[in-house]
Protein backbone atom coordinates (compact mmCIF):
# COMPACT_ATOMS: atom_id res chain seq x y z
CA UNK A 1 0.00 0.00 0.00
CA UNK A 2 1.46 3.89 -0.81
CA UNK A 3 0.92 6.99 1.20
CA UNK A 4 -1.38 8.04 -1.36
CA UNK A 5 -3.72 5.35 -0.70
CA UNK A 6 -2.96 4.75 2.87
CA UNK A 7 -4.35 8.77 2.72
CA UNK A 8 -7.32 8.31 1.17
CA UNK A 9 -8.56 5.53 3.17
CA UNK A 10 -8.08 7.53 6.60
CA UNK A 11 -10.10 10.53 4.37
CA UNK A 12 -12.75 8.11 3.66
CA UNK A 13 -12.91 6.72 7.47
CA UNK A 14 -12.90 9.95 8.72
CA UNK A 15 -15.32 12.24 6.19
CA UNK A 16 -16.99 9.49 4.71
CA UNK A 17 -16.15 11.68 1.49
CA UNK A 18 -14.45 11.14 -1.81
CA UNK A 19 -14.18 12.17 -5.19
CA UNK A 20 -15.05 10.05 -8.15
CA UNK A 21 -11.22 10.00 -8.86
CA UNK A 22 -10.43 8.86 -5.46
CA UNK A 23 -13.05 6.35 -5.29
CA UNK A 24 -11.59 5.22 -8.38
CA UNK A 25 -7.79 5.16 -7.13
CA UNK A 26 -9.17 3.25 -3.74
CA UNK A 27 -11.08 0.31 -6.15
CA UNK A 28 -8.10 -0.26 -8.69
CA UNK A 29 -6.05 -0.57 -5.74
CA UNK A 30 -5.64 -4.42 -5.20
CA UNK A 31 -2.84 -4.37 -2.77
CA UNK A 32 -4.59 -2.09 -0.37
CA UNK A 33 -7.55 -4.39 -0.05
CA UNK A 34 -6.95 -5.66 3.22
CA UNK A 35 -6.71 -2.15 4.79
CA UNK A 36 -9.74 -1.07 3.16
CA UNK A 37 -11.71 -3.61 4.08
CA UNK A 38 -10.37 -3.06 7.94
CA UNK A 39 -11.28 0.34 7.61
CA UNK A 40 -14.39 -0.67 6.42
CA UNK A 41 -14.86 -2.88 9.36
CA UNK A 42 -14.18 -0.74 11.72
CA UNK A 43 -16.57 2.13 10.68
CA UNK A 44 -19.49 -1.11 10.54
CA UNK A 45 -18.55 -1.87 14.08
CA UNK A 46 -18.86 1.90 15.21
CA UNK A 47 -22.02 2.75 13.59
CA UNK A 48 -24.07 -0.57 12.62
CA UNK A 49 -22.30 -2.68 15.29
CA UNK A 50 -22.05 -6.20 15.58
CA UNK A 51 -25.37 -7.89 14.54
CA UNK A 52 -26.21 -9.70 11.41
CA UNK A 53 -29.50 -8.79 10.20
CA UNK A 54 -31.28 -11.70 8.69
CA UNK A 55 -33.94 -11.54 6.08
CA UNK A 56 -35.97 -14.25 4.48
CA UNK A 57 -36.36 -14.37 1.08
CA UNK A 58 -38.82 -15.63 -0.63
CA UNK A 59 -38.91 -16.16 -4.30
CA UNK A 60 -42.37 -16.21 -5.60
CA UNK A 61 -42.41 -16.05 -9.10
CA UNK A 62 -40.10 -16.40 -11.85
CA UNK A 63 -42.49 -14.93 -14.31
CA UNK A 64 -40.61 -11.75 -16.01
CA UNK A 65 -41.63 -9.61 -18.81
CA UNK A 66 -38.20 -7.53 -19.09
CA UNK A 67 -35.61 -9.49 -20.68
CA UNK A 68 -32.06 -8.21 -19.21
CA UNK A 69 -29.06 -9.94 -21.22
CA UNK A 70 -27.31 -11.16 -17.71
CA UNK A 71 -30.46 -12.61 -15.93
CA UNK A 72 -32.15 -16.43 -16.16
CA UNK A 73 -35.02 -15.46 -15.85
CA UNK A 74 -35.53 -13.02 -18.81
CA UNK A 75 -38.60 -13.11 -21.04
CA UNK A 76 -36.83 -14.94 -23.83
CA UNK A 77 -35.45 -17.73 -21.93
CA UNK A 78 -37.12 -20.73 -23.18
CA UNK A 79 -35.14 -23.04 -20.82
CA UNK A 80 -36.33 -21.15 -17.95
CA UNK A 81 -38.92 -22.85 -15.67
CA UNK A 82 -41.89 -20.72 -14.81
CA UNK A 83 -44.22 -21.49 -11.91
CA UNK A 84 -46.03 -18.30 -9.81
CA UNK A 85 -46.90 -19.23 -5.95
CA UNK A 86 -50.59 -18.98 -4.83
CA UNK A 87 -50.97 -16.42 -1.93
CA UNK A 88 -51.58 -19.18 0.79
CA UNK A 89 -48.54 -20.41 -0.73
CA UNK A 90 -46.89 -17.04 -0.35
CA UNK A 91 -48.10 -16.32 3.28
CA UNK A 92 -47.20 -20.31 4.21
CA UNK A 93 -43.72 -19.12 3.68
CA UNK A 94 -44.05 -16.04 5.45
CA UNK A 95 -45.28 -17.77 8.60
CA UNK A 96 -42.50 -20.17 8.31
CA UNK A 97 -40.16 -16.91 7.84
CA UNK A 98 -41.35 -16.23 10.99
CA UNK A 99 -41.57 -19.22 12.99
CA UNK A 100 -37.76 -19.63 11.83
CA UNK A 101 -37.41 -16.21 13.54
CA UNK A 102 -36.86 -13.79 11.00
CA UNK A 103 -38.22 -10.27 11.84
CA UNK A 104 -38.34 -9.34 7.98
CA UNK A 105 -39.36 -10.93 5.00
CA UNK A 106 -38.06 -9.85 1.69
CA UNK A 107 -40.44 -11.15 -1.48
CA UNK A 108 -38.65 -11.25 -4.87
CA UNK A 109 -40.20 -12.05 -8.10
CA UNK A 110 -39.30 -11.17 -11.97
CA UNK A 111 -41.84 -8.74 -13.61
CA UNK A 112 -44.51 -10.28 -13.24
CA UNK A 113 -47.83 -8.74 -14.48
CA UNK A 114 -49.97 -11.28 -13.00
CA UNK A 115 -49.51 -9.99 -9.20
CA UNK A 116 -51.52 -6.63 -10.35
CA UNK A 117 -50.47 -3.64 -7.25
CA UNK A 118 -54.03 -5.00 -5.51
CA UNK A 119 -53.46 -8.63 -5.53
CA UNK A 120 -49.48 -7.75 -4.08
CA UNK A 121 -51.34 -5.45 -1.86
CA UNK A 122 -53.46 -8.15 -0.39
CA UNK A 123 -50.60 -10.54 0.10
CA UNK A 124 -48.68 -7.84 1.68
CA UNK A 125 -51.38 -7.02 4.16
CA UNK A 126 -52.09 -10.60 5.52
CA UNK A 127 -48.24 -10.75 5.88
CA UNK A 128 -48.45 -7.81 7.58
CA UNK A 129 -50.82 -9.26 10.29
CA UNK A 130 -48.00 -11.55 11.17
CA UNK A 131 -45.92 -8.90 12.65
CA UNK A 132 -43.66 -8.84 9.80
CA UNK A 133 -41.30 -6.15 8.42
CA UNK A 134 -42.25 -6.76 4.52
CA UNK A 135 -39.90 -5.62 1.77
CA UNK A 136 -40.57 -6.16 -2.18
CA UNK A 137 -38.31 -6.84 -4.61
CA UNK A 138 -40.52 -6.98 -7.85
CA UNK A 139 -39.37 -4.27 -10.45
CA UNK A 140 -40.46 -1.13 -12.20
CA UNK A 141 -44.17 -0.12 -10.85
CA UNK A 142 -46.40 3.51 -11.84
CA UNK A 143 -45.97 6.10 -9.21
CA UNK A 144 -49.66 4.77 -8.07
CA UNK A 145 -48.76 1.38 -7.92
CA UNK A 146 -45.82 1.74 -5.71
CA UNK A 147 -48.10 3.86 -3.67
CA UNK A 148 -51.05 1.35 -3.29
CA UNK A 149 -48.43 -1.14 -2.02
CA UNK A 150 -46.31 1.48 0.12
CA UNK A 151 -50.30 1.95 2.03
CA UNK A 152 -51.05 -1.83 2.55
CA UNK A 153 -48.06 -1.56 4.84
CA UNK A 154 -45.01 -2.69 2.27
CA UNK A 155 -42.06 -1.40 4.73
CA UNK A 156 -38.93 -1.54 2.16
CA UNK A 157 -38.63 -2.07 -1.36
CA UNK A 158 -34.94 -3.55 -3.18
CA UNK A 159 -34.29 -2.06 -6.84
CA UNK A 160 -30.63 -1.76 -7.95
CA UNK A 161 -29.77 0.64 -10.79
CA UNK A 162 -27.64 -2.08 -11.65
CA UNK A 163 -25.58 0.28 -13.45
CA UNK A 164 -25.49 3.88 -13.53
CA UNK A 165 -24.14 4.17 -16.80
CA UNK A 166 -27.00 4.56 -19.24
CA UNK A 167 -25.41 3.41 -22.37
CA UNK A 168 -24.63 0.17 -21.05
CA UNK A 169 -27.98 0.22 -18.81
CA UNK A 170 -29.86 0.79 -21.53
CA UNK A 171 -27.96 -1.74 -23.54
CA UNK A 172 -28.34 -4.65 -21.13
CA UNK A 173 -31.48 -4.36 -20.21
CA UNK A 174 -33.44 -3.66 -23.94
CA UNK A 175 -36.51 -1.78 -23.67
CA UNK A 176 -36.04 -0.56 -19.71
CA UNK A 177 -35.20 3.32 -19.81
CA UNK A 178 -32.81 4.46 -17.58
CA UNK A 179 -35.06 7.14 -16.33
CA UNK A 180 -37.22 5.19 -15.85
CA UNK A 181 -35.24 3.60 -13.41
CA UNK A 182 -34.85 6.78 -11.81
CA UNK A 183 -37.92 7.62 -11.23
CA UNK A 184 -39.02 4.54 -9.73
CA UNK A 185 -36.05 5.21 -7.05
CA UNK A 186 -36.90 8.76 -6.75
CA UNK A 187 -40.69 7.83 -5.94
CA UNK A 188 -39.81 5.16 -3.52
CA UNK A 189 -38.12 7.67 -1.97
CA UNK A 190 -40.97 9.75 -1.60
CA UNK A 191 -43.26 7.40 -0.56
CA UNK A 192 -41.29 6.60 2.18
CA UNK A 193 -40.22 3.16 1.84
CA UNK A 194 -36.61 2.09 2.94
CA UNK A 195 -35.02 1.94 -0.42
CA UNK A 196 -32.26 -0.55 -1.09
CA UNK A 197 -30.23 -0.69 -4.22
CA UNK A 198 -27.30 -1.55 -5.91
CA UNK A 199 -24.75 -2.33 -9.00
CA UNK A 200 -23.71 -5.40 -10.64
CA UNK A 201 -20.00 -5.76 -11.06
CA UNK A 202 -18.43 -7.38 -14.01
CA UNK A 203 -21.07 -5.93 -16.69
CA UNK A 204 -19.30 -5.41 -20.22
CA UNK A 205 -18.02 -2.19 -20.55
CA UNK A 206 -18.02 -1.02 -16.85
CA UNK A 207 -14.97 0.49 -15.49
CA UNK A 208 -13.84 1.90 -12.08
CA UNK A 209 -14.74 4.94 -12.78
CA UNK A 210 -18.13 3.94 -14.06
CA UNK A 211 -18.22 1.87 -9.88
CA UNK A 212 -17.20 4.93 -8.14
CA UNK A 213 -19.66 6.80 -9.81
CA UNK A 214 -22.32 4.01 -8.83
CA UNK A 215 -21.43 4.77 -5.70
CA UNK A 216 -21.58 8.98 -5.51
CA UNK A 217 -25.18 7.85 -7.16
CA UNK A 218 -25.99 5.56 -3.78
CA UNK A 219 -24.68 8.78 -1.32
CA UNK A 220 -26.42 10.79 -3.67
CA UNK A 221 -30.10 9.52 -3.27
CA UNK A 222 -29.13 8.80 0.68
CA UNK A 223 -29.65 4.52 -0.16
CA UNK A 224 -30.97 2.73 2.91
CA UNK A 225 -29.41 -0.42 1.54
CA UNK A 226 -26.67 -1.63 -0.77
CA UNK A 227 -26.52 -4.39 -2.37
CA UNK A 228 -23.75 -5.71 -4.54
CA UNK A 229 -23.66 -8.95 -7.15
CA UNK A 230 -20.73 -9.83 -9.15
CA UNK A 231 -21.91 -10.97 -12.45
CA UNK A 232 -22.81 -14.90 -12.37
CA UNK A 233 -22.56 -15.53 -16.06
CA UNK A 234 -25.72 -17.61 -17.50
CA UNK A 235 -24.87 -19.99 -20.29
CA UNK A 236 -28.69 -19.64 -21.42
CA UNK A 237 -28.91 -16.19 -21.49
CA UNK A 238 -26.89 -13.58 -23.55
CA UNK A 239 -24.22 -12.95 -21.55
CA UNK A 240 -23.16 -16.73 -20.45
CA UNK A 241 -19.88 -16.57 -21.99
CA UNK A 242 -18.54 -13.23 -20.32
CA UNK A 243 -16.29 -13.83 -17.25
CA UNK A 244 -18.12 -13.79 -14.07
CA UNK A 245 -17.26 -10.96 -11.95
CA UNK A 246 -14.20 -10.18 -10.09
CA UNK A 247 -14.96 -11.14 -6.53
CA UNK A 248 -11.85 -8.99 -4.96
CA UNK A 249 -13.07 -6.09 -7.06
CA UNK A 250 -16.63 -6.90 -5.22
CA UNK A 251 -14.91 -6.68 -1.79
CA UNK A 252 -13.33 -3.39 -2.36
CA UNK A 253 -16.71 -2.37 -3.53
CA UNK A 254 -18.40 -3.54 -0.25
CA UNK A 255 -15.86 -1.51 1.75
CA UNK A 256 -15.51 1.86 -0.18
CA UNK A 257 -19.95 2.01 0.18
CA UNK A 258 -19.68 1.19 3.78
CA UNK A 259 -16.66 4.26 4.17
CA UNK A 260 -19.34 6.36 1.96
CA UNK A 261 -22.42 5.45 3.45
CA UNK A 262 -21.37 4.32 6.80
CA UNK A 263 -25.37 3.84 8.06
CA UNK A 264 -26.55 1.95 4.92
CA UNK A 265 -27.22 -1.83 5.14
CA UNK A 266 -25.17 -3.51 3.28
CA UNK A 267 -26.08 -7.28 2.31
CA UNK A 268 -23.56 -10.34 1.95
CA UNK A 269 -24.71 -11.65 -1.30
CA UNK A 270 -25.73 -15.11 -2.54
CA UNK A 271 -24.13 -14.40 -6.00
CA UNK A 272 -20.63 -13.80 -3.92
CA UNK A 273 -20.85 -17.13 -2.15
CA UNK A 274 -21.78 -18.52 -5.45
CA UNK A 275 -18.32 -17.69 -6.93
CA UNK A 276 -17.03 -17.87 -3.65
CA UNK A 277 -17.30 -19.80 -1.09
CA UNK A 278 -16.88 -18.49 2.04
CA UNK A 279 -17.72 -15.29 0.11
CA UNK A 280 -20.37 -14.09 2.81
CA UNK A 281 -18.17 -14.19 5.84
CA UNK A 282 -15.33 -12.73 4.05
CA UNK A 283 -18.27 -9.58 3.35
CA UNK A 284 -19.31 -9.31 6.88
CA UNK A 285 -15.45 -8.66 7.52
CA UNK A 286 -15.17 -6.26 4.93
CA UNK A 287 -18.24 -3.62 6.21
CA UNK A 288 -21.19 -5.80 5.20
CA UNK A 289 -24.09 -6.57 8.10
CA UNK A 290 -26.35 -8.47 6.17
CA UNK A 291 -27.58 -11.66 5.00
CA UNK A 292 -30.56 -13.08 3.28
CA UNK A 293 -31.13 -16.57 3.63
CA UNK A 294 -33.93 -18.27 1.37
CA UNK A 295 -37.31 -19.94 2.94
CA UNK A 296 -38.35 -20.47 -0.36
CA UNK A 297 -39.05 -24.14 -0.53
CA UNK A 298 -38.69 -27.05 -2.74
CA UNK A 299 -39.39 -26.70 -6.31
CA UNK A 300 -39.93 -23.41 -6.78
CA UNK A 301 -36.51 -23.15 -4.94
CA UNK A 302 -34.56 -24.62 -7.76
CA UNK A 303 -36.49 -22.63 -10.11
CA UNK A 304 -35.89 -19.41 -9.18
CA UNK A 305 -32.74 -19.58 -11.75
CA UNK A 306 -31.51 -15.90 -12.33
CA UNK A 307 -27.51 -17.41 -12.21
CA UNK A 308 -26.52 -21.35 -12.00
CA UNK A 309 -25.13 -22.63 -9.52
CA UNK A 310 -27.36 -20.84 -6.31
CA UNK A 311 -25.65 -21.52 -3.07
CA UNK A 312 -27.41 -23.59 -0.93
CA UNK A 313 -30.36 -24.25 -3.57
CA UNK A 314 -30.83 -27.65 -1.95
CA UNK A 315 -31.22 -26.66 1.71
CA UNK A 316 -34.39 -26.32 3.73
CA UNK A 317 -35.36 -23.64 5.14
CA UNK A 318 -34.54 -24.91 8.51
CA UNK A 319 -31.27 -25.56 7.88
CA UNK A 320 -30.34 -22.52 6.44
CA UNK A 321 -31.74 -20.70 9.30
CA UNK A 322 -29.30 -23.04 11.81
CA UNK A 323 -26.48 -22.78 9.21
CA UNK A 324 -26.15 -18.61 9.31
CA UNK A 325 -26.96 -18.40 12.77
CA UNK A 326 -23.70 -20.50 13.82
CA UNK A 327 -21.74 -18.72 10.89
CA UNK A 328 -22.53 -15.86 12.49
CA UNK A 329 -21.57 -16.71 16.29
CA UNK A 330 -18.40 -18.13 14.71
CA UNK A 331 -17.50 -14.92 13.69
CA UNK A 332 -17.83 -13.23 17.26
CA UNK A 333 -20.91 -11.41 15.76
CA UNK A 334 -24.45 -11.94 16.93
CA UNK A 335 -27.96 -12.73 15.29
CA UNK A 336 -30.07 -8.88 14.89
CA UNK A 337 -32.88 -9.21 17.28
CA UNK A 338 -35.09 -6.17 15.80
CA UNK A 339 -35.84 -5.25 12.10
CA UNK A 340 -32.96 -4.24 11.18
CA UNK A 341 -34.17 -1.26 9.43
CA UNK A 342 -31.43 1.75 8.61
CA UNK A 343 -29.77 3.51 11.13
CA UNK A 344 -29.85 7.78 11.41
CA UNK A 345 -26.68 8.53 13.15
CA UNK A 346 -26.29 11.88 13.76
N1 LIG B 1 -37.09 -8.45 -11.15
C1 LIG B 1 -36.65 -7.69 -10.04
C2 LIG B 1 -36.15 -8.53 -8.88
C3 LIG B 1 -35.50 -9.85 -9.22
S1 LIG B 1 -33.94 -9.76 -10.01
C4 LIG B 1 -35.57 -6.71 -10.46
O1 LIG B 1 -34.96 -6.91 -11.49
O2 LIG B 1 -35.40 -5.73 -9.72
C5 LIG B 1 -32.91 -9.31 -8.64
C6 LIG B 1 -31.48 -8.98 -9.01
O3 LIG B 1 -30.81 -10.12 -9.49
C7 LIG B 1 -31.30 -7.97 -10.11
O4 LIG B 1 -31.38 -6.65 -9.62
C8 LIG B 1 -29.91 -8.30 -10.65
O5 LIG B 1 -28.94 -7.37 -10.17
C9 LIG B 1 -29.63 -9.69 -10.09
N2 LIG B 1 -29.21 -10.63 -11.14
C10 LIG B 1 -29.90 -11.04 -12.20
N3 LIG B 1 -29.16 -11.86 -12.98
C11 LIG B 1 -27.96 -11.97 -12.38
C12 LIG B 1 -26.74 -12.67 -12.71
N4 LIG B 1 -26.62 -13.41 -13.81
N5 LIG B 1 -25.70 -12.55 -11.85
C13 LIG B 1 -25.80 -11.82 -10.74
N6 LIG B 1 -26.92 -11.14 -10.38
C14 LIG B 1 -27.97 -11.21 -11.20
FE1 LIG C 1 -36.61 -9.78 -14.86
FE2 LIG C 1 -35.32 -8.76 -12.72
FE3 LIG C 1 -34.24 -10.73 -14.21
FE4 LIG C 1 -34.43 -8.29 -15.28
S1 LIG C 1 -33.21 -8.88 -13.48
S2 LIG C 1 -34.99 -10.23 -16.31
S3 LIG C 1 -36.36 -7.59 -14.37
S4 LIG C 1 -36.07 -10.88 -12.96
Amino acid sequence: MDLMQRTLIEKAETVHQLTEEELAALLSASDAETELAAAADRVRCATVGDEVHLRGLIEFSSYCRQNCLYCGLRRDNQKAQRYRLTRPEIVALAEKAKAAGYPTVVMQSGEDAWFTAERLADIVREVKRLGLTVTLSVGERTTDEYRVLREAGTDRFLLRIETTDREIYERLDPGMSFGNRLRCLTDLKKLGYEVGTGCLVGLPGQTVESLARDILFFQKIDADMVGIGPLVPNGDTPLGNEPPGDMRLVRRMVSAIRLLLPEANIPATTAMETLQPGARELMLRSGANVMMPNVTEGEARQKYALYPGKACVADTPEHCRACMEGRIRAMGRTVGKGAGGRRHIA
